[in-house]
Formats: structure tokens, C-alpha cells, sequence
């Protein structure tokens, strides 16, 4: 089969992992027969300075009539002054609102091998594999008013947090579809002892879950949810949760994995609708690491490339509905994690520092095998 692929590097160490990850889906294609059609685009701080804005139009408009999106990470400090009006993160907004990205999914997996990179106790994080789906477009990062005026008693600001049921309903049926191909179990996070939305989420959630009665559903308040995420992560499954409250834990969750550098994330789209009113897949997706551009490190062949290249096994699955090539990327770079190669992020006494290259060369040796 034939993809078309826009890849958009970004800035910092987001050209050099993304250099590793197209390495991957080439092996890929060559092993199990597909052909990976590349377009390339400039987005972040690198359009800024060509172009004067983060994201073109002809960009986006590249990137809708691709199957998928490969995005490094954008930002820097050239880039840093908060009073600019064109800024590198712009480019990532502008991608979810015009592609229509609503379910960003975050994997947060412990490898076996890397359980003592975490800052947590080997028993609390061994075995822990979760995924965080969050609704990506609404909530209070989008929700109407949202202001600043001055009043007689001094200075106020609002934000607010809207939900509509239709926008529920959606990223529910991914949750639900996404759980029923794992362990099946399906917690919702809100807030419903205090907000009215959270309530609506509950309301919208009895109603899918009647539709998807194979699948387990809890509910947990997001206080709640934040202090068991520590004390046992390897009872969650699938969390499905509204955009601010999956911004906060999904941070808080990498940090059972140890380093950034390991850490994919898919955003997804609508898929095509299969019967029953249930999701499909393969649908359109941008695909990220969830690292930055790691000023400190960049042009320094040291970043880990993990993260983009399981980023890549998620595009496989997700918008080529390619699974039997997903798992194989996911286990090469299980395998090389197994013979003791580290980039320096995860490198501990005894292993073997490779840079991001060479990691990049080891997945690819082992993915053709
Ligand atoms: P960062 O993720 O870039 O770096 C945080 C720390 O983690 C640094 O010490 C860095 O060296 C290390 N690190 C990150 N990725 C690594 C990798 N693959 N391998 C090894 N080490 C890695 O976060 P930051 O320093 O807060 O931000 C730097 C810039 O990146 C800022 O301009 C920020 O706005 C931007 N940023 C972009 C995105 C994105 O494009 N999605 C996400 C986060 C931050």
C-alpha cells in the first residue's frame, strides 16, 4: 500500500529525531512491502523566520490531503519574548483546529528495562501501561468569554469551561473504542462534585457506556485521580478526560516512564464511521513526541529519538491501520532497550551510550530483521 506522509521537523532536536523517524518508516516499508511518500514542511520558529508566520496555509492544506502528519517539536529561545505575536507554538494550534485533532492519546508505558529511570519506587511504576485519551478543543482553554477588565475593587479575568454533549459523546467513543482493544477498562476523570460540565460528562458517559456494555467504566475525580496515579499506576487502563485536567495529568503520568525522550502521542481526527455508530480507524492523525526542542542538547547528536519513533508505530496503527508493522517498531526498540543501549537521557552505569543517530541506526538494523 501507498501512504503520503507530511512531515514537519520544527525546530532544535525536532530535525534530528525526525531525520530517525523517517529511517524507521522507510525500514518498514521496505519490510513489509509499503511505500511512505514524504512531504516536507517548515512550521514553528524555522516558518517564523522564512516566512513570518509558524504555520503557512498551503502547509495545512498539504497536511489535510496526506493520511498522516509527523510533527517534531517547535520553540526556542529566539523565539521566547511571551509578547510576540507570531510564536513557534502556533503552528501546533493551528494544526489541531485545521485538521480538527480532538483526541490526543498519550501511551504511558514503563519498558521492563527501564523501570530504574524512573524517579518512583521499581515496584510502583514495574508494569505500568496506560493511555490517556484528552479531549483536545474544548474546555476552558477554548470556551467563551474569556477576558480581563478592570473594575472599581481592581483587576478581573474570566475563563470558561463549555462542554457540548456531541463534543462528550465523540472522544467518549474513541475511549471506549480504544479500551475494547486493550485491557478494556475505561476510567473517566472529572470534576462532578463541583462542576456543572463535569456532571454533563457523567450524564454523556452512562449513555456510550450503555452502547459499549463489554467495556468496565470507572469514574475518579481529578485530585483523587492525580494522588493514585503515584500510588498505583498500574491499575489504570484506558483515562478518558476533558482538555485542562488531561493537559495536567498526562504531564504528571511521563514522569512514571522516567524521560521524556520515550514518550509518543497521537492526535486524532474524526474516523470514518463503522457500524453501529462505533469509530474506525485508520484516520487522519499528527503524531508527535511529547518533548520540546531541547535547546540544551540540540546539534549535539544526543537526544533520544525513541519518543518520534514510537510516535511512528502509533501513525502506523492509527492512520495506515497497519498494526502487524506498529508492533514491529514497538518491539525493535524494545529489543535495543534490551540490549543495553542508551542515549544519554536514560543511561545508566553498565549500559552502552549511543547517540541519536546510532539509536535511530539500531531500531532500523533490528526492524528489518
Ligand atoms: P524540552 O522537552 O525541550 O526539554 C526539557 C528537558 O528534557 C531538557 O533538559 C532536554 O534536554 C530534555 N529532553 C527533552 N527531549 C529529549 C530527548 N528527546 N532526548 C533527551 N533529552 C530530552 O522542554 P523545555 O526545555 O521546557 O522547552 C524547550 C523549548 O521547546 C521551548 O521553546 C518550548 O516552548 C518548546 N516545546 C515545544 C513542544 C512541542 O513542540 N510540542 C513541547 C514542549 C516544549
Amino acid at each position: 500500500m501507498r501512504f503520503n506522509i507530511a512531515v514537519l521537523p520544527g525546530d532544535g532536536i525536532g530535525q534530528e529525531v525526525m531525520a530517525e523517524g523517517i529511517k524507521v518508516l522507510k525500514a518498514v516499508g521496505q519490510r513489509f512491502g509499503h511505500s511512505f511518500q514524504f512531504y516536507f514542511g517548515v512550521v514553528g520558529g524555522a516558518a517564523i523566520d522564512q516566512y513570518g508566520v509558524a504555520l503557512l496555509p498551503e502547509t495545512l492544506e498539504m497536511c489535510r490531503a496526506c493520511d498522516a502528519v509527523l510533527f517534531g517539536a517547535v520553540g526556542g529561545p529566539k523565539w521566547d519574548d511571551p509578547k510576540a505575536s507570531v510564536r513557534p507554538e502556533q503552528a501546533i494550534l493551528g494544526l489541531r483546529k485545521g485538521l480538527n485533532l480532538f483526541a490526543n492519546l498519550r501511551p504511558v508505558k514503563v519498558f521492563p528495562t527501564l523501570v530504574n529511570a524512573s524517579t518512583l519506587k521499581r515496584e510502583i511504576v514495574e508494569g505500568v501501561d496506560i493511555l490517556f485519551v484528552r479531549e483536545l478543543t474544548g474546555g476552558i482553554y477554548f470556551g467563551r468569554p474569556q477576558k480581563r477588565w478592570s473594575t472599581t475593587r481592581g483587576r478581573r479575568a474570566v475563563d470558561t469551561l463549555a462542554y457540548s454533549q456531541g463534543e462528550i459523546e465523540r472522544i467518549l467513543r474513541v475511549a471506549f473504542e480504544l479500551a475494547r482493544g486493550r485491557r478494556r477498562h475505561l476510567t473517566v476523570v472529572d470534576k462532578a462534585n463541583i462542576l456543572e460540565s463535569s456532571r454533563l460528562w457523567r450524564e454523556v458517559t452512562e449513555e456510550v457506556a450503555r452502547e459499549n456494555p463489554d467495556v468496565e467504566q470507572d469514574y475518579f475525580l481529578v485530585d483523587a485521580c492525580s494522588m493514585h496515579l503515584l500510588r498505583r499506576p498500574r491499575d489504570f487502563d484506558v483515562v478518558v478526560t476533558e482538555n485542562m485536567f488531561g493537559d495536567i495529568l498526562t504531564d504528571e503520568a511521563s514522569m512514571l516512564s522516567g524521560s521524556m525522550g520515550m514518550l509518543p502521542s497521537a492526535s486524532l481526527g474524526q474516523g470514518k464511521r463503522g457500524r453501529g455508530g462505533r469509530l474506525t480507524f485508520p484516520t487522519l492523525g499528527l503524531y508527535e513526541p511529547i518533548h520540546g526542542t531541547a535547546p540544551d542538547i540540540a546539534g549535539q547528536n544526543k537526544a533520544n529519538p525513541l519518543a518520534i519513533i514510537l510516535s511512528v508505530a502509533l501513525l502506523l496503527r492509527f492512520s495506515c491501520g497497519l498494526d502487524e508493522a506498529a508492533t514491529a517498531v514497538e518491539e525493535a526498540v524494545n529489543q535495543v532497550l534490551e540490549e543495553d543501549y542508551r542515549t544519554g537521557d536514560i543511561m545508566s552505569p553498565e549500559m552502552k551510550q549511543v547517540g541519536t543517530v546510532e539509536m535511530g541506526d539500531l531500531v532500523v538494523s533490528k526492524v528489518q530483521r
